[in-house]
């Protein structure tokens, strides 16, 4: 694909209006072609007026209508996989071949949406028929139905430039969901975004739906996101990224006339507990387990351990000196962009500040944006006392905490923050402590693992990737699995309705065959 580093707003590339940049190439440090056209507040302004204009026509097209549109942008997705990935590999540093699977899985998740869209199941149809003979008074007959939410706004991530990013999670269920979308892409990889874009365009154009449903935008500093949450066409806001950042978009969507929900995935260490039994019978391959999976996408994936918790006792050493070397034996490897490598830099300076000792660190960086793997450690206490220890250093480092017996343990779970994830590792004699440690992490993870890492992902109707404030700004939600369709929902009732003006779901006889309760059954 020819690139053009134009906007996609409707059916039409829009060129630079505020500038433009090129991409980095983070493992060589050179700038790539071609050119990718910034905009601002005009092009949020064009391209939300033409996702309001689609949003009627798009989110009542029929569930076989929106399911094929679906399949056909994982189809398009596929025919451009070897390239998507081949590009992405060269902004993001990322390996070609974990890319593939990764644009793989993306056209996998549109095909698992639009499975979604045909049961219906989504739509949560309920009917409560009338009861003309009720007394004291009647009631009238009440049907319900699940709408999208409107014309949504969505932050493409950084870290996984296809699976978090333009033909992520956020855009197909949103489109799932029957919501219209305007995405800002994120700079860290524009050629990438602009080839998953055409993908989509291409989808939209085959299927001959409006082409205001979906409008790829990019941007310099803040001022197009900010234009892009204060638009007041937009409904609902997605992103994934840094706490500041997200907090920021968080609060200003809070402060409109209208103020909208905003989906923030952020920041989680998803602490790892290792209970004493499986620490004696395992803690060398547990403590090698926890460092490979640390290690993964060099420490920039949202599930990446980073905090592993232990009693010191029967086992220790091994796990300690099995971390140690898996660390020591690491290679440093490129980051995603100068900005995240300058912050791993900066955290792990910030963590020895702060009272953590480094133990272990990997082979050093011959490279401008190379992260070297670190492992640092302190005990309980340091850590119930400085609780900025247990904040996220995004990249390779993990921090070992060393606590003395399981009580200090189940204090220094008390001491967390919201999490995406927290594993617990256990033998059958742990299971008392497991019991007690539970309800303390269910009040502060999303999903909790058993014997196992919450990475690698898995994308499912049981997926569960959201968790209590800082993991998200919403608990109540998932930003991945089928359910992460349920943000860009909200309900309609209908109230004695002539047959032939409800929504044809919603109609007698069950026309188009999907699952309803009637009267709660
Ligand atoms: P980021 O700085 O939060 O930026 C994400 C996106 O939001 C970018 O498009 C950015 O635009 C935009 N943005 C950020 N703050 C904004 C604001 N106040 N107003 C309007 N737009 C705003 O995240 P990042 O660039 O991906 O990485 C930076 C740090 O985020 C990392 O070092 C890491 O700590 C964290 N992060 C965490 C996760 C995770 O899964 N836990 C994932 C990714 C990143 P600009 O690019 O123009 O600023």
């Amino acid at each position: 694909m020819n690139l053009t580093g134009n906007l996609l707003i409707g059916a039409t590339d829009v060129l630079a209006t505020e500038g433009s940049m090129q991409a980095l190439n983070p493992a060589t440090n050179e700038w790539l072609e071609p050119s990718f056209a910034f905009g601002g507040a005009a092009q949020v302004e064009q391209a939300a007026t033409l996702a309001d204009a689609a949003f009627d026509s798009y989110s009542h097209t029929s569930l076989t209508e929106r399911a094929a549109f679906l399949e056909t942008i994982a189809d398009n997705l596929d025919a451009v996989r070897a390239e998507l990935a081949a590009r992405a590999a060269l902004e993001t540093g990322l390996p070609q071949a974990q890319l593939e699977g990764e644009a793989g899985k993306a056209a996998t998740q549109f095909r698992q949406f639009a499975d979604v869209v045909r049961r219906g199941r989504f739509l949560q149809l309920a009917i409560d028929p009338a009861q003309p003979e009720r007394q004291p008074r009647p009631r009238m007959d009440h049907r319900l139905q699940k709408i999208a939410i409107g014309p949504v706004a969505i932050f493409g991530a950084s870290n996984f430039p296809i699976a978090y990013s333009v033909a992520g999670g956020d855009t197909a269920s949103a489109l799932a969901a029957g919501a219209t979308v305007v995405l800002k892409a994120h700079n860290a990889h524009p050629g990438a975004s602009e080839i998953q874009a055409r993908a989509i365009r291409k989808a939209l154009q085959q299927h001959g739906l409006h082409e205001g449903v979906f409008a790829m935008l990019r941007g310099s500093g803040n001022a197009i996101g900010e234009a892009l949450v204060d638009h007041p066409l937009i409904k609902a806001v997605t992103f994934t990224g840094s706490e500041a950042g997200g907090m920021a978009l968080y609060r200003r969507a809070q402060l409109r006339p209208e103020p909208i929900p905003v989906f923030s995935e952020m920041t989680s260490v998803n602490p790892t507990f290792i209970l004493p039994q499986a620490l004696a019978a395992r803690g060398a391959p547990i403590g090698d387990g926890f460092i490979e999976r640390m290690l993964v996408n060099v420490g920039q994936a949202c599930l990446c351990p980073s905090i592993l918790i232990a009693i010191k006792g029967p086992g220790f050493a091994e796990l300690r000196s099995a971390m140690i070397h898996r660390v020591t034996a690491a290679p440093a490897r490129t980051m995603l962009t100068p900005g995240i490598h300058g912050a791993y830099v900066k955290g792990l300076a910030a963590l020895q500040s702060a009272g953590a000792d480094p133990v272990a660190v990997g082979t050093p960086a011959d490279a401008a944006f190379e992260g070297h793997a670190a492992l640092l450690e302190v005990d309980g206490q340091r850590l119930l006392a400085e609780p900025a220890l247990a904040h996220e250093v995004f990249g390779p480092s993990a921090l070992l905490v060393t606590v003395s017996d399981e009580e200090e343990l189940l204090a220094v779970a008390r001491a967390l923050r919201g999490q995406l994830s927290a594993a617990m590792h256990l033998e059958d004699a742990d299971l008392a402590l497991a019991r007690r440690l539970l309800p303390i992490l269910e009040r502060r993870t999303g999903r909790i693992v058993v014997n196992a890492f919450a990475h690698p992902q898995e994308v499912t109707f049981a997926t569960v990737h959201g968790g209590p404030f800082p993991a998200t700004t919403d608990s109540r939600f998932t930003s991945v699995g089928m359910s992460a369709i349920e943000r860009f929902l909200r309900p309609v009732a209908y109230q004695g309705f002539p047959d032939a003006l409800l929504p044809p779901v919603l109609r007698d006889g069950n026309p188009l065959n999907v699952p309803r309760s009637i009267d709660g059954q």
